[in-house]
């Protein structure tokens, strides 16, 4: 060819410069046959590349190199299937295409390719297709070749070739899907609709109308007797399943699948019946509440429900599920209806009784007011320096609304984040609303913050799914995951740890802890009361159930956290591991380190001395003593101390079960230290020297085990019962109670020790200030008429009675005096008094802020 040539054609010539139009497809075909049996597919390429570009016309080739083999094509690679597709890449890297190859050229050439597409291997269909651009030919013979496929039973051959040659629109799509959907092939009818958003919604309704109730599978396989089919695996769950995630996918509503939202409506019904009526492990208003809302005004599944209630044996359960939805009592069994009108004489009872239950449970140890919800920017704005407060430790968890498995991932509604004596609840839907002004960038930027901090330890519990969901949530936040440092997941930790104790066993059948909440039963003695798990978190504004419980979700973390730092050797934790058991990106430096003091010696050692343990807030160091240690007990709840005090007639060894199932450390004296240090470790165990009095044994106590006291811990428990939770009287309440209650003998009758009740010799005086300006201002509720049972005697709903017989006359006149407080648990009553100042300044050398020896900053 002449170089000179302007009109140069890629074909034409090839690399060598080898003169045009020589080539003999003949002897190139020998060639390469030669190469083939070789398997030198290096060579093979370079020689048919080669080739292809001293070819007159290679597409002729081609088809006259299938056409001469037809019949060959059996199984394995063929050479004449392997040249098909090497041509295909061929062309595709050719600069531009072959004008002679196009538009008019092209016909009869593509009639003898559908000829040879419909005889051949199932390989060359692609090469073939894309070769000879079959999606442009005559369509009739193509669609002919289908049709039989399709009537010979070969239904995945029909259906690949229907998408590659893109006759979806002049095939019918039930037709076609319907059976690969039989042979469990969703992903070919998958393919087959990808591009058209009618065919994906056909498909959908069809698979929708196999759900529906009733519907018999077998009617449908009828019709395809040459195939083989897989009905087992085509449960109507299955099929529910895959419509769920198809319609997620496709970006479709569920309207368009009625049966399977229904199905997906009654299988969540069933589940949360089980989980209200056999696990009992969730609480009676979030049942109801999700009940109805699943239910709503659909007949069906009203049946169903009642249906499903009527089945259940447990007639008392059953007859309150029935009370707590309103159900009409005409369609229940007549021993439901019976106990239903038992129930609601008995409504005060169970009240109490399921109060009992949760004291079964973990206590979220800090009080309402210090769960903060914080849903606007300017919440948010508050609180940041004290949620990115540097080399902190927190606890973060996520809640979100249950799906049962119905389709797509739930969003995250609130995120708690648990600093030491706080919790703030994220309300994340409110927060990242576009809406909402700065407040997204601010949420998302604060929470970035947060995590990627690696002074701040984040505590979770199987912290990268959640933070997977949270980026799925918020595209904001999709980074979340990565960004994570100085994160401990007490998942891992959890699978780490060894206890000797096995778990207690459930309460009259409740469910048994698992997961989190059995990690807290082994640290901490008690499990979560998981009831409000499974409520609507998307609410607002939050029940008071749901917002306690989130905030002790996340609370707990910290708990554990300090409970394992305290005593790594008791569940046979290795040494360092707080630095060992980073999660993501944490790097060893970045996770938790001790402040630099205290740098030399881990934490984790059994034996340390005060100044190498890691500092524990007082509300969360636990102790148990013998009555013995009465004063040094009262004197520690009095410092806000969780102090269980043996009874006299327990036995010393009654002590170390008690250490082992609530996590306590065990003060004594004399002989039965040896004992009981024998039992549960020397880190566990402290003889007190009983020469001391109470306030120094416990002045020693704090030392040793480096708690911290805040003046809000003093009296933030009841010396008597160790109860934390008060209700608050005002003064007028008071006296109308103490009025109500007077006996022949007169108030102030009995005398009672305690911090506050020796006013009567200070009647008429004002209230002191303690020193530094912390008075008594425990966090709690006001009492209000709902919380007393009955008046006369003063009887709270729990069945404690007030002891009004406590307050001195001269107290309740005395001015400035605002309101009492009564202890929940026994039923004492405290007011604000000189005990107070007293106790304060005795432990003032002890009390946060104050100068403390042998202590690290904090
Ligand atoms: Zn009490």
């Amino acid at each position: 060819m002449d170089p000179g040539d302007p009109e140069e054609k890629p074909a034409a010539t090839d690399p060598a410069g080898e003169p045009a139009g020589g080539q003999d497809p003949c002897l190139f075909l020998q060639t390469l046959q030669t190469l083939w049996s070789t398997r030198d597919l290096r060579q093979l390429r370079e020689e048919a590349w080669k080739g292809f570009a001293t070819l007159d016309d290679p597409l002729t080739t081609l088809l006259d190199m299938l056409e001469a083999s037809r019949g060959y094509g059996g199984r394995g690679p063929s050479l004449e299937a392997w040249v098909a597709r090497e041509l295909e890449l061929w062309l595709q890297a050719q600069p531009r295409p072959e004008p002679a190859q196009g538009g008019r050229a092209l016909k009869p050439l593509q009639a003898r390719a559908v000829r040879l597409l419909t005889e051949g291997p199932p390989s060359l269909v692609e090469p073939l297709v894309s070769i000879f651009q079959l999606q442009d030919a005559d369509r009739s013979p193509v669609l002919a070749h289908i049709h039989r496929l399709h009537q010979e039973g070969k239904f995945k051959e029909a259906i690949v070739l229907g998408t590659k040659l893109q006759l979806q629109a002049d095939l019918d799509v039930e037709k076609m899907c319907a059976p690969l959907l039989l042979q469990d092939k969703v992903d070919l009818t998958e393919r087959y609709v990808d591009s058209s958003p009618l065919l994906q919604q056909r498909l959908l309704a069809l698979m929708d109308s196999w759900c529906q109730p009733g519907f018999d599978i077998r009617v449908v396989a009828r019709r395809y007797p040459q195939a083989t089919l897989r009905l087992e695996r085509l449960s109507p769950r299955a099929l529910g399943r895959q419509v769920l995630r198809l319609l997620e996918q496709y970006r479709l509503g569920p309207a368009l699948c009625p049966n399977v939202a229904t199905q997906q409506r009654l299988a969540a019904l069933r589940c949360l019946c089980y989980k209200r009526l056999v696990e009992r492990s969730i609480s009676r208003e979030s049942w109801a509440e999700l009940v109805q809302g699943l239910v709503g005004q659909d007949e069906c599944l009203q049946g169903q429900l009642l249906r499903l209630l009527a089945s259940q044996e447990d007639v008392a359960a059953v007859a309150q599920c029935a009370l707590d939805l309103s159900l009409p009592e005409e369609r229940l069994p007549a021993t439901v209806v019976a106990e239903m009108s038992q129930l609601r004489l008995q409504e005060r009872t169970d009240k109490a009784s399921s109060e009992d239950r949760r004291d079964d449970c973990y206590r979220l140890p800090i009080a309402r007011e210090d769960i903060h919800f914080l849903a606007s920017w300017e919440e948010l704005a508050r609180h940041e320096d004290t949620l990115l407060q540097p080399g902190q430790v927190v606890g973060v968890d996520l809640e979100w609304r249950p799906s049962f498995g119905a389709g797509g991932r739930p969003r995250v509604s609130l995120m708690q984040v648990a600093v030491e004596g706080r919790v703030f609840l994220l309300d994340l839907p409110q927060l990242s609303n576009p809406a909402g002004g700065q407040a997204p960038r601010a949420f998302s930027q604060l929470v970035s913050r947060l995590l990627s901090d690696p002074s701040i330890t984040k505590l979770g519990y199987g912290m990268a799914g959640d933070l997977r969901s949270l980026g799925a949530s918020y595209p904001a936040l999709a980074q979340a995951g990565q960004q994570l440092q100085g994160g401990l997941d007490l998942l891992q930790v959890h699978r780490q740890l060894r206890v000797a104790d096995r778990p207690a066993p459930a309460v009259d059948g409740a469910a048994v802890p698992r997961g989190l909440s059995l990690l807290v039963q082994q640290v901490l003695g008690k499990p979560l009361d998981k009831t409000q798990q499974l409520s609507n978190w998307d609410r607002r504004p939050l029940g008071e159930g749901q917002l306690v419980y989130a905030a002790a979700d996340a609370y707990c973390l910290l708990e554990v956290f300090w409970a394992l730092c305290r005593e790594p050797a008791r569940f046979h934790l290795p040494g360092a591991l707080p630095w060992s058991l980073g999660l993501g990106r944490s790097k060893r430096r970045g996770t938790w380190e001790p402040p630099p003091q205290k740098a030399l010696a881990s934490p984790w050692q059994e034996h340390s001395p005060e100044a190498e343990a890691p500092e524990i807030p007082a509300r969360a160091f636990r102790v148990v003593c013998d009555n013995m240690l009465g004063g040094l007990g009262r004197t520690l709840r009095c410092l806000g101390v969780d102090v269980r005090v043996l009874h006299s007639g327990e036995d010393h060894r009654q002590a170390a079960e008690v250490a082992r199932q609530e996590g306590r450390v065990i003060l004594t004296s004399g002989l039965p230290y040896h004992k009981l240090r024998a039992q549960v470790g020397a880190g566990r165990c402290l003889a007190v020297d009983c020469s001391l009095k109470a306030q120094q044994q416990a002045k020693a106590i704090l030392r040793h085990f480096n708690v911290r006291v805040t003046p809000a811990d003093i009296f933030s428990r009841c010396q008597a019962c160790n109860c934390d939770q008060y209700l608050k009287v005002s003064k007028d309440v008071m006296k109308q109670l103490v009025r109500l209650s007077v006996h022949p003998g007169g108030p102030g009758g009995a005398s009672t020790e305690g911090p506050h009740s020796d006013g009567e010799q200070e009647a008429g005086s004002a209230p002191e200030e303690a020193p530094g300006g912390c008075s008594y201002d425990p966090p709690c509720r006001w009492l209000e008429d709902a919380d007393l049972q009955t008046r006369v005697p003063a009887t709270l709903a729990n069945g404690t009675q007030l002891q009004l017989a406590g307050v001195p006359a001269g107290v309740l006149r005395r001015p400035g005096l605002r309101h009492f407080y009564c202890c929940t648990g026994c039923g004492k009553v405290f007011w604000e008094g000189s005990h107070l100042a007293r106790v304060t300044s005795n432990f003032r050398e002890v009390l946060e802020g104050a100068p403390r020896p042998a202590s690290g900053p904090s």
